[in-house]
C-alpha cells in the first residue's frame, strides 16, 4: 500500500512535470503565437490529475505509514512484569515507569 503511493506520486511528478512541458500556444494566421483555449484545457486536465495523483499517493503512504508503525512496535518489543509492582515494563528498562523503582536484571 505504501509502495503503491510512492509509485502514485511519481506518476504525479512525471503527469505534473509532463503539463508543466505542454504545448500550449498554437501559431496563428498572422505568424505570431497565441494560447489556444484546447491546448490549454489539456494541460489543466493533466495538472488536475497530477494533484489527484500526489494527493491520492499520499493519503496511501500516510496510511501505511500509521500502520507499519503501530504493528511491529507491538510485536517486536520485549517486555517482563516489574519486581515490585508486577506490571508489565520493556526488557531494557532501568527503573519501573509504573512504581519509579530500580530494576535490577
Ligand atoms: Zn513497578
Amino acid at each position: 500500500m505504501r509502495g503503491l503511493g510512492g509509485v502514485l506520486i511519481c506518476i504525479s511528478v512525471i503527469a505534473f512535470l509532463g503539463a508543466f512541458a505542454m504545448e500550449t500556444a498554437v501559431a496563428s494566421e498572422l505568424g505570431n503565437r497565441v494560447y489556444h483555449i484546447g491546448p490549454v484545457r489539456k494541460q489543466q486536465n493533466a495538472f488536475l490529475m497530477a494533484v489527484g495523483f500526489y494527493f491520492g499517493g499520499a493519503v496511501l503512504v500516510l496510511a501505511g505509514m500509521r500502520r507499519s508503525n503501530s504493528r511491529p512496535a507491538r510485536a517486536l518489543v520485549a517486555v517482563k512484569a516489574c519486581a515490585f509492582c508486577a506490571q508489565t515494563v520493556r526488557i531494557e528498562a532501568l527503573v519501573c515507569r509504573f512504581c519509579r523503582k530500580w530494576l535490577t536484571r
